[in-house]
């Protein structure tokens, strides 16, 4: 389907319902009991919170491939970050059959990154290795150093990929079959590239289909500057 007008077509539901919801708050409020007002408030949060996350997307997206998204390299703990990380997604499967794991066997070392950015990239693996488990497994986070970096690992018992795909899962608006069911615009993997390589790192996936795939990304300890910078 064209992405452009699936796009503009999810917007607008996502928008349809907030303006639905603001509309009768606004009319009819008055009778209405605290309890629904609230649940509606927190639709309209939600969808809200779902368009700007899609739209960030996307504009992080055009400024990573047109250059104009500086990253801010600091010394920062990959350690703290993947912790955090497990922490969250850890309270955010607590009530499913997915079971999350965090493997780090000795202390990783400070490497040089964007924080954010990098968040942004394991949020992207780890929200599809939930969205395309099928409701259970084991999700592992590994992380262990290398000669000059770190390398970290997102495995899943999911669905998996099929290998005539693989070459293009990182191309931007590239829609796996399997997907059609889940929400998402094949911005993600396209994104956790560019700031992966935009770090002088590498990402890769491995994936048996129907068992699981596992995506490894591999980041230098220290950036390696162009002359002048
Ligand atoms: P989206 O998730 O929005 O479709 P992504 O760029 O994040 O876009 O992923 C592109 C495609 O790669 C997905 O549509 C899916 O087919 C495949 N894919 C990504 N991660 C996984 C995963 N963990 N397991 C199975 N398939 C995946």
């Amino acid at each position: 389907a064209n992405m452009i007008s699936m796009f503009a077509h999810d917007m607008r539901s996502s928008l349809t319902g907030i303006h639905g919801l603001a509309l009768r708050l606004l009319n009819k409020s008055a009778g209405m009991e605290e309890e629904r007002k609230i649940e509606y408030l927190r639709i309209i949060n939600k969808e809200a919170a779902k368009l700007e996350s899609l739209v960030d997307d996307f504009l992080e997206f055009s400024r990573l491939e047109t250059g104009r998204l500086k990253l801010n390299f600091d010394s920062i703990s990959l350690e703290k970050e993947l912790l955090e990380l497990f922490e969250a997604y850890r309270a955010k499967t607590a009530q499913t059959a997915i079971r999350m794991e965090l493997q780090i066997e000795e202390a990783l070392p400070i490497i040089e990154a964007d924080a954010n950015r990098l968040r942004r990239v394991f949020t992207n693996l780890l929200d599809n290795a939930l969205k395309f488990s099928k409701g259970q497994g084991v999700i592992t986070i590994s992380a262990k150093e290398v000669n000059h970096g770190v390398v970290v690992k997102i495995m899943d018992e999911g669905i998996g990929i099929d290998p005539a795909e693989l070459p293009f899962i990182f191309d931007l608006f590239h829609r796996g079959c399997g997907s059609e069911k889940r929400e998402g615009y094949g911005i993600g993997l396209a994104t956790v590239k560019a700031i992966v390589e935009g770090h002088g790192g590498r990402v890769y996936v491995a994936s048996t289909l129907g068992k699981g795939s596992t995506f490894t990304i591999v980041l230098p300890r220290k950036i390696k500057r162009k002359e002048g910078e």
